[in-house]
C-alpha cells in the first residue's frame, strides 16, 4: 500500500533503505532539519547542511521513485547559544523559496529552557515573516506535556499563524488529544521499541479517530526504523481497519497537510 513518510532524516540512511521504503510503498518523504548526533561548529556547517537537504538528498531519493521535500531550521537541541542560533537563522531565508523546501522545521524546545524558548520565538516569527508551514518537535523527556503546551502558546501569542498550518509532532497518549482540540495537526513518531510503537499509535487512532492525525517514522541516525509506517499499516490491517482508514493516516492526511504548500508535489 503506497505511503508518505512525512517525517524522516534520510542524511543519516544508507541508500538501500530508499530502495527498501520504496519496495515498501514509499512515494514521498518531507525531512525537517535536526540534529545530526553532534554539534556543528559553526553557522557554514548548517549551510552545507541545507544544501544537503535541498540539493543532494532530492537526487539520491529520485532514484528510487520517492519525491524528497525538506523543512529548514535550526534544532533546539543546538539553540542554547542564542547569539549562535541568531547567525544561523540569519542564513535561512535564502533557502525557503528552492524547490521542495515546505516551510520551517523541526522546531519547537528539547529542554523547555528560556534560551531554547528565545529561538523559538525566533523562528515562529520567521515562519510568519515568510508564510511557511510549521513542523514542531516536542521534547522527548519527562516535560513533553509542559513543552506541548508552552509551544502553543509561543504560536498562540505570536498569533499569525493559524493552527492548521502548523504540525505537532512526536506526540503520545498524553499530549495528542491538547494538540488536536487547539485546532493543531498531531503527528505519530514509531520508534521500534520506546516511546510511540506502531501498536500504540493503532490505539490512539482507535481512541482519537483519523482527523489531523499522521503517522512517520523520524528515522535517523539513533536506533530508529526507515520501514515503520508499513508496520503500522500492517498493525492496523491485523487489527481488521478499513483499507481506505489506513490510507487515510498514512496516505492522505499527511498529503492534505503538506499540500498547503504549493511546493509539496507527488506528481
Ligand atoms: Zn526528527
Amino acid at each position: 500500500m503506497r505511503y508518505i513518510d512525512p517525517h524522516i532524516h534520510m542524511v543519516s540512511r544508507t541508500t538501500d533503505d530508499y530502495q527498501r521504503m520504496a519496495q515498501a510503498g514509499c512515494v514521498a518523504v518531507t525531512e525537517p532539519a535536526f540534529w545530526a548526533g553532534f554539534d556543528r561548529s559553526s553557522p557554514q556547517g548548517f549551510y552545507d547542511y541545507y544544501v544537503q537537504l535541498t540539493e543532494v538528498e532530492p537526487q539520491r531519493a529520485a532514484q528510487f521513485g520517492i519525491k524528497h521535500h525538506c523543512w529548514i531550521c535550526i534544532n533546539p537541541k543546538e539553540a542554547e547559544d542564542v547569539g549562535f542560533a541568531r547567525d544561523v537563522i540569519a542564513l535561512i531565508p535564502q533557502f525557503l523559496d528552492k524547490p521542495g523546501v515546505l516551510g520551517v522545521g523541526e522546531i519547537g524546545l528539547n529542554k523547555n529552557s528560556k534560551n531554547e524558548l528565545e529561538i523559538l520565538e525566533a523562528q515562529i516569527d520567521l515562519a510568519a515573516k515568510h508564510n511557511q508551514l510549521v513542523l514542531v518537535h516536542t521534547p522527548h523527556l519527562e516535560d513533553k506535556l509542559k513543552g506541548t503546551l508552552l509551544i502553543m502558546d509561543a504560536i498562540a501569542n505570536d498569533g499569525r499563524i493559524p493552527p492548521e498550518r502548523v504540525l505537532i509532532d512526536h506526540v503520545e497518549e498524553h499530549t495528542v488529544g491538547h494538540v488536536l482540540a487547539k485546532g493543531y495537526w498531531a503527528g505519530m513518531t514509531l520508534y521500534p521499541e520506546t516511546k510511540m510503537t506502531p501498536q500504540r499509535a493503532a490505539d490512539v487512532i482507535e481512541c482519537y479517530g483519523q482527523e489531523r492525525l499522521w503517522i512517520n517514522s523520524a528515522g535517523d541516525w539513533g536506533c530508529s526504523d526507515p520501514l515503520a509506517v508499513p508496520k503500522c499499516q500492517q498493525e492496523m490491517r491485523l487489527r481488521g481497519h478499513k483499507p481506505e482508514t489506513i490510507e487515510r493516516i498514512s496516505y492522505d492526511n499527511p498529503l492534505q497537510f503538506l499540500s498547503q504548500s504549493e511546493r509539496f508535489s507527488i506528481e
